[in-house]
């Protein structure tokens, strides 16, 4: 089941065309990812599906409403939570209020105690760094901190921005396991990466993007297989 739709969006930031007619789908349970160089597009498509830019012509349907232009709070409040490029955790607020700050838009306190648990045994180095301030974890605790925080607001779709950016690779390999286990536990992912051969590795589909367009797309083991995508994205 389609659960969310994204058709021939075009974005501008002021008189730069960044999405040149996007078109993405993104089926209930599934792991999907954008794939593409620095500059592609892949950022501003995720900013556009959570409400941070506007498109100017095209579609966005998510679970059959069209969310395109709805203000961002909105659309958090049906179930898309986006991870930002950069983690963006609050440094001078501690791991609980980051979490705490996930869930503003809630107001069912015993449920986000059961999700805030959740998150902990998701994440135990969160759970030993409770009061920590945000700014004094390494950058892999607080991308599992971003995602800690995006988790509480219960997503059904979580938007991932380049979850492995300057991360050593066994930290590459375990937030990629634990965007496995939060797909298995019920939520849909759409993930965007630069590291193409770990997003191809466990995605369900996948999209090129090039210069605001999307190149290729299709199912994510065959694009790894193939030669284009070898030679463009995986080295050689
Ligand atoms: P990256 O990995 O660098 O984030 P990306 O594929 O996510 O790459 P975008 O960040 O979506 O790419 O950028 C798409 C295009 O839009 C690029 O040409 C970029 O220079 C431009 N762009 C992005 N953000 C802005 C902005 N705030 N103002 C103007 N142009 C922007």
């Amino acid at each position: 089941m389609t659960m969310l739709k994204i058709d021939n969006i075009n974005v501008y930031y002021g008189a730069i065309h960044a999405l040149k007619g996007i078109s993405v789908e993104v089926n209930q349970g599934e792991i999907v990812t954008l794939i593409g160089a620095n500059g592609a597009g892949k950022s501003t498509t995720l900013r556009t599906i959570s409400g941070l830019l506007k498109p100017k012509s095209g579609h966005i349907v998510f679970e059959g409403q069209n969310i395109g232009g709805m203000a961002a709070q909105n659309i958090v409040k049906l179930g898309i939570s986006q991870v930002p490029e950069g983690r963006r955790v609050f440094a001078n607020m501690t791991v609980l209020e980051n979490l705490e700050l996930g869930a503003y838009l809630r107001s069912d306190s015993k449920e986000i105690k059961n999700d805030m648990d959740t998150v902990f045994s998701r994440f135990p180095r969160l759970a030993e760094r409770k009061s920590q301030l945000a700014g004094t974890l390494s950058g892999g605790e607080q991308q599992m901190l971003a995602m800690g925080r995006a988790l509480m607001s219960r997503p059904r779709i979580l938007l991932l921005d380049e979850p492995s950016m300057g991360l050593a690779p066994l930290l590459v390999k375990e937030i990629f396991s634990i965007i496995k286990d939060i797909n298995a536990t019920g939520t849909t992912i759409l993930l965007v990466e630069q590291n193409a051969h770990m997003a191809l590795s466990i995605a369900n589909k996948a999209y090129v993007l090039e210069t605001g367009r999307i190149t290729l797309s299709g199912d994510a083991r065959e694009l790894a297989e193939s030669e284009e995508i070898r030679k463009a994205y995986l080295g050689g």
